[in-house]
């Protein structure tokens, strides 16, 4: 394949640009695959981050999960967030949703992470007592340091111990890994499989054209995509699964069932996948449709949450003088909530503000 094609089908997949996704494919040894596949650890690391992302609630943005581009090597990646992304959502999302939360039976995030280093508009993550690291670009320096004094000061009020540089396993991550150590090994089992949808990520924006992203993750082996489109904006799922199980840079996934209404002119369809070797684990995409009469409000919290105008004009057409036959009270709800949020998340800085930042370790 010539380097532009190659590059050109890689970026589809990965979101980044041209020019980067050639000098990744000449970086990579020959005869590698276009998108290369990670190993060990830094597999597992790679698929807990998908977890993280899939089980964070909803976003409401226009990139997937924030996700602008990803860029998988041989030996590591880097993940880069949208700089118009909401920094508030990103910085709770880094807080509560990738750093472990909780405890022996109710642990969130990923057990193990830790900061290893943090410098301008970027961390890099890893995971404890192995060399697995994740870069995550785009998250702005005053998030992380929020994120680091919101959890200190949690951690302070609970009695526990912050994990983002503690240099064993906390107390809860201890009780949870060894209580719950069927789970922890379920999911190495499917990493291979979260790992290479991570480093896909990019084709669910470039290959579906939905205006809001959630997953969700089930039983301990699947990973699961809810993508929403408008009416005039319906992605074809034969045409997604297509892509996705492409044989240069796709995945080997089938299709073991489906809850499809397409030929009836339904709206909601639902694949449940099964991977072929070298992966195990599922996936399941749901493909579902806004009404009509909320494309107005769908803008409005896309554009609240930090979505750029262009992607809101594009995902979302307006088709003005739509009759809506829903009680009043029934739009709106979204923006009030995450106007909630956004209210509850700042009082919760303001209480954590460190008075300086001194010692953060920035470089
Ligand atoms: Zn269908
Ligand atoms: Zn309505």
């Amino acid at each position: 394949m010539h380097l532009d094609d190659a590059a050109e089908l890689r970026r589809r997949y990965t979101g980044e640009s041209r020019c980067g996704a050639k000098a990744e494919l000449r970086r990579l040894p020959a005869g590698d695959p276009l998108i290369p596949r990670s190993s060990g650890d830094q597999e597992f690391l790679e698929a807990e981050v998908l977890r993280g992302l899939l089980e964070y609630p909803s976003t409401y943005t226009t990139r997937p999960f924030r996700v602008l581009w990803v860029i998988p090597r041989p030996t590591g990646m880097t993940i880069r967030f949208a700089a118009d992304a909401d920094a508030d959502g990103l910085t709770d999302f880094v807080a509560w949703g990738l750093f472990p939360a909780g405890g022996e039976d109710d642990m969130r995030g990923i057990p193990g992470l830790r900061l290893v280093n943090a410098g301008h508009n970027r961390m890099d993550v890893g995971l404890l007592g192995t060399r697995a690291r994740i870069r995550l670009e785009g998250v702005p320096s005053t998030s992380w340091r929020e994120v680091e004094a919101v959890r200190q000061r949690a951690a302070g009020d609970a009695g526990e111990t912050a994990p983002f540089r503690h240099p064993e396993l906390t107390l809860s991550e201890k009780a949870f890994t060894q209580r719950h150590s069927w789970l922890v090994e379920a999911r190495r089992g499917t990493a291979a499989l979260g790992s290479a949808l991570l480093r896909r990520l990019g084709l669910f924006r470039t290959a579906a054209d939905w205006h809001d992203m959630a997953g969700y993750t089930k039983y301990s082996d699947t990973f699961a995509f809810r993508m929403t489109f408008t009416k005039e904006m319906l992605t074809s799922h034969a045409e997604f699964l297509r892509q996705l199980t492409q044989p240069d840079c796709g995945i080997p996934i089938v299709q073991r069932m489906a809850a499809c209404s397409c030929a009836t002119g339904g709206t909601d369809c639902r694949l449940y996948l099964t991977c072929q070797p070298p992966y195990e684990g599922r996936v399941e995409l749901q493909f579902a449709t806004s009404w009509e009469c909320s494309a107005s409000e769908i803008a409005e919290v896309l554009r609240y949450a930090g979505s750029p105008e262009s992607d809101i004009a594009r995902y979302v057409p307006l088709r003005p003088g739509l009759a809506c036959r829903h009680d009043r009270a029934i739009h709106g709800r979204t923006l009030q909530f995450l106007q909630g949020l956004a209210g509850s998340r700042r009082a919760q800085r303001a209480e954590a503000a460190p008075t300086d930042s001194a010692g953060m370790g920035t470089k």
